[in-house]
């Protein structure tokens, strides 16, 4: 029955079917190939398959192992829809350090260079407060009683941001999570959404070297630029450069509320460090160079993930 379609279906193909008993007779070398194809012809019309197997094993008689020919690129509307299987990866990556170590200066040049959105939670409070949303107005509640604002509503502002359409290559967390509590709830929102963590990059530098950088910052009451005395000193102390303005030390800046601020960091911050360590995410970033070096040597870090 299958010989009295075959002809039916397509005329044309008429110099394959010649070509056709040639092979065959070339298989019957091998049984157990034979067998194997015999099973595979079973259930599928015999032309295209007893053309096909034939001219593969040809080639590997020979000795010169065919390469599958180069897949060729999908027509553009495939390619929309292949970009959203899971099968593309999302750059999801963590940035973690004590107040003050630079990675904020960090994570905004990585997200501008990789076109990532740089998801910082400072910002989104700061946002979502100014246009009073549920989340926004919730989250004021905790932080004018001067409480701690909990996981969930920190959590449920990522989760909220997660869902504009620039986070589809991945995004960059800047602060956040910043306590294993939130890295929990995180891991959940991103189970969800079919995605996780690629790595965590902790930028790392003693306390004393931190202090120093912050403790140096003079600010500028006029213009509001800023001067370290060490490292980026006006030409006449005490005096702004750009507008001759008296520059001081903001209240913040001051030695011992950043070493007390570093305590605290250490103190909830620490735990989700060794979290992310025993789960082979850490990479450690030396933040005690310059921006530029340390940018390259972060992107070395990214570009191996
Ligand atoms: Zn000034």
């Amino acid at each position: 029955m299958a010989k009295k379609k075959a002809p039916k279906r397509a005329r044309k193909p008429a110099g394959k079917q010649r070509k056709r008993p040639q092979p065959k007779a070339r298989t019957a070398k091998s049984k157990p190939r034979r067998a194997a194809a015999k099973i595979a012809r079973k259930t599928p019309p015999r032309t295209k398959r007893a053309a096909k197997k034939p001219a593969r094993k040809a080639a590997t008689k020979g000795k010169r192992v065919l390469k599958p020919a180069p897949r060729k690129t999908l027509p553009p509307a495939t390619r929309v829809i292949a970009q959203r299987e899971p099968a593309v990866k999302k750059l999801v990556l963590v940035f973690l350090g004590p107040p003050g170590v630079g990675k904020g200066t960090q994570a905004a040049k990585l997200a501008q260079a990789l076109k990532l959105p740089h998801i910082s939670t400072g910002d989104l409070f700061r946002d979502h407060m100014k246009r009073e949303t549920p989340l926004g107005l919730k989250a004021k509640e905790f932080v004018n009683a001067g409480k701690l604002v909990p996981d969930e509503v920190t959590v449920g502002l990522v989760e909220d941001r997660l869902q504009r359409g620039d986070c589809g290559q991945g995004f960059i967390f800047d602060g956040f999570p910043r306590t294993v509590g939130q890295d929990v709830e995180l891991g959940k929102v991103l189970q969800r959404r079919g995605e996780q963590i690629a790595a965590a990059l902790y930028f790392a530098a003693p306390d004393a070297v931190i202090v120093e950088r912050i403790s140096g910052r003079r600010t500028c009451r006029q213009c509001g630029a800023i001067s370290h005395v060490k490292f980026n000193p006006t030409r006449v102390e005490g005096k702004c450069d750009l507008c001759g303005g008296e520059t001081y030390q903001r209240s913040d800046d001051a030695a011992d509320k950043v070493s007390k601020r570093l305590e605290e960091y250490a103190a909830n911050t620490g735990p989700l460090v060794e979290r992310y360590r025993s789960q082979g995410l850490l990479r450690e970033i030396d933040a005690t160079k310059g921006v530029d070096e340390i940018f390259a040597v972060m992107s070395a870090v990214v570009t191996r993930l």
